[in-house]
């Protein structure tokens, strides 16, 4: 499994992740304020082949990826 994390410090809501992930594994999330984050949908942790496409488009390296067990 893959696990996706987002630091809410450095996340702007840019949707750069969004357009570079060609399987479109992430979304905006509305938090409110008028502000959005990036979060990855359900069966990302099983689909996700750990391009990182998303973790270099982010130009607030707010992107975390890494491979758990199971
Ligand atoms: S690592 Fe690749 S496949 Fe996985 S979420 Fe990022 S862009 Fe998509
Ligand atoms: S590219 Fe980075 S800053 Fe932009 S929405 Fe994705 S995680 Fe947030």
């Amino acid at each position: 499994m893959v696990k996706h994390s987002v630091d809410p410090n450095k996340c702007r809501g840019c949707g750069k992740c969004i357009e570079q992930c060609g399987l479109e594994l992430w979304i905006l999330v509305d938090i409110g304020g008028g502000k959005k984050r990036a979060s990855v949908i359900d069966e990302a942790k099983h689909i996700c082949h750990m391009c990182m496409s998303c973790h270099d488009a982010c130009p607030e390296q707010a992107i975390t990826i890494i491979e758990e067990g199971d």
